[in-house]
This record gives structure tokens, C-alpha cells and sequence, in this order.
């Protein structure tokens, strides 16, 4: 993986609904190595690189991140916020957050009667140094959305940053398009607007009318301490899903998946996410159904300002993006 890649990517603001400048930036990186990359009317990135077999493989990972949205300002200058996604209001307190315009603030609660664990976003707001309404409009407005700042932690092989999910896949798709190679048209389409109920992915695939989706995204872990039952560990692979909230992965899918990785000598793991969706669903019922499928990047602290990931993972995952559109024969 070029580290400078990832970076830019992984770090560039772009909440649910406002993922210009991200899907600028991963524009500029893979326009060199596609044959067409344009936005479609929700703002989906889509980089296409022709083939000759007449099948199309799609990619799909999602530009969007968490982000809190401005809903009141108070009189002294406090902002009152709604999640958009799943932001947890004790996760946020506490932490630094940043606008689109360059506006920082820091993210607080008021509350006398809860305990910290029972607050809700109700009592949750942000500071931006202002102090009277006034002085922070001239900063922000109602329907603003603010992204939580974040280093990146090098770990050794792991990294910690905020908004692995999803744009560890955004960069593992991009770097993977440098080097690919494939008789199959190749649609690798940057989502929307996943965070807030996998928006964007079905609008894409209904016009590209692929014969396979694989999207890439994040999944949880089982390694930490104490941590409730899971089969996947960090370091040991991506992984294959079997289901996750919005998909049951057919069985046909899997196996390409699982062949192409084990062509390749890439050490993958099966996958059940307990709880949460992916594009991998949206795809799945856009027209008369696509077959779909999912790999997803073992992550640690999934929606915390420290989302960690094994490098060993992400680099497995380019190699594994890049086997499956080597294969001919696609599923049935
Ligand atoms: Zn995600």
C-alpha cells in the first residue's frame, strides 16, 4: 500500500451527504490508471477500465463517514447537534471536531441528573470558541456537519485513525486499479451516503448492471480483551463474508472469492457480522438482483476516533481485489 495514498484519503473530510473533497481526492489518484472516472447525480465516484470479455465486476466502498449535523445554535454560541450515522454521544465528549470551511471546535455535555454512560445527543453539544450566536454563525450554519479529528497511530504493523471505515477500502480499491489487470469491465464505484442506510450503492449498480458486485468495507473483531464471540481476528487476513445485517452472500460468490484467494496463496477468513450492513445488500436487490458479495478489512473499535487495522490485512486485500478480476469464469 503507498502510504501517502492511504493517508490522503483515509484523512480528507467527507461526512455522510458531503463527500466532495473526498471523492476529489481519490479521483486524482486513480484518473491515471482509468479509462473514464466521472460523479453520478448522488456524488458516487465511479472509475470505469474497459475490458474486452463484455462482463462487468463492480467494487463498491463507501467515501461517507460519520459526522455530527448542526441542528440550533444557542445564544452564548453552543452548537446542538443530530448523528448523522452511528455517532455515539459518550464517544464523541470529549473528543476535537472540524467543519468543511476549517471551523474547529470540540465536542461537550451539560447534564446534572444523568449518569455520563445515559447521555443521549440531546445533551451533547459543541464549543467552537464563540461567544454569542452571532459570532457563530459567521462560522457555521444550521445543517453544517462536523467530522471528528483524528492522528493516524502507527502501531507497528496496525494503524489507528477515525475513518478507516470506510476509506481504508476507498484507498485499497484505488491501489489496486494502478496494477490490475482484466479481460472485465472494471466499475469501481466510491459510494455515498452508506453511514445513513446504504444509500448510495443501489442508485450506482442499477445503471452499471453489473454481472458481480464485491464490495469492500470494514468488519469487527473477536481479539480484544473480553471481547463477545467472533471468528475474525486482526492480521489474519481480510475476509469473506457470509452475512451481515443487510446480506446473505450466495454461496457462488463466496467460493470465487475464496478460489481466486487461494490461487493467489492470500489467507482470507469466512465472516459473519453480527450486527451492522453493508453496500454488499443495496447492491444485492438493486434491479431484478445482483449477485453480490463482500470483502471485508478486520477492524478494531469500529465508529471510535481510533478504528485500527493490520497493514498485513490491507495489503492482502489489494492482492485479493486484484485476483478476483484476474479470473474468467465469473459466478453463476
Ligand atoms: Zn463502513
Amino acid at each position: 500500500m503507498d502510504m501517502q495514498l492511504m493517508q490522503d484519503i483515509v484523512s480528507v473530510y467527507g461526512p455522510s451527504g458531503r463527500e466532495q473533497a473526498a471523492s476529489d481526492v481519490i479521483k486524482a489518484y486513480v484518473e491515471p490508471y482509468c479509462d473514464e472516472v466521472y460523479n453520478d447525480v448522488l456524488g458516487n465516484l465511479i472509475a470505469v477500465k474497459k475490458g474486452t470479455s463484455g462482463k462487468k465486476i463492480m467494487f463498491s466502498a463507501h467515501m461517507d463517514q460519520i459526522g455530527l449535523i448542526v441542528l440550533d445554535i444557542d445564544e452564548k454560541g453552543f452548537l446542538y447537534v443530530a448523528p448523522v450515522g452511528g455517532v455515539s454521544p459518550m464517544l464523541s465528549v470529549g473528543h476535537e471536531v472540524m467543519f468543511q470551511n476549517g471551523t474547529r471546535g470540540v465536542v461537550s455535555y451539560e447534564n446534572k441528573t444523568k449518569k455520563f454512560t445515559e447521555i443521549t445527543m440531546m445533551e451533547v453539544f459543541l464549543d467552537i470558541g464563540s461567544s454569542t450566536k452571532e459570532e457563530a454563525e459567521e462560522k457555521v450554519s444550521i445543517g453544517d456537519i462536523a467530522v471528528f479529528v483524528s492522528n493516524f497511530v502507527m502501531m507497528g504493523k496496525k494503524v489507528a485513525h477515525r475513518t478507516q471505515d470506510d476509506r481504508i477500502a476507498c484507498a485499497i480499491v484505488a491501489e489496486a486499479l494502478k496494477t490490475m489487470k482484466s479481460e472485465h469491465d472494471i466499475y469501481a464505484v466510491f459510494t455515498v451516503q452508506e453511514e445513513v442506510g446504504t444509500r448510495g450503492a443501489g442508485p450506482a449498480a442499477y445503471v452499471i448492471e453489473p454481472d458481480l458486485n464485491i464490495s469492500l468495507d470494514v468488519c469487527s473483531v473477536g481479539d480484544t480483551p473480553e471481547s463477545v464471540r467472533e471468528h475474525v481476528k486482526l492480521g489474519c487476513g481480510p475476509t469473506v463474508k457470509a452475512k451481515d445485517s443487510s446480506v446473505i452472500v450466495p454461496m457462488s460468490v463466496r467460493e470465487f472469492i475464496k478460489n481466486a484467494a487461494k490461487k493467489n496463496n492470500i489467507a482470507v477468513q469466512d465472516e459473519v457480522l453480527r450486527a451492522g450492513g453493508t453496500d454488499t445488500g443495496a447492491v444485492q436487490r438493486t434491479r431484478g438482483g445482483i449477485l453480490s458479495g463482500c470483502i471485508s478489512i478486520p477492524c478494531r473499535y469500529i465508529h471510535t476516533p481510533v478504528e485500527t487495522v493490520d497493514m498485513d490485512d490491507v495489503d492482502a486485500a489489494v492482492k485479493l481485489v486484484i485476483a478476483c478480476v484476474e479470473e474468467s469464469e465469473l459466478p453463476k
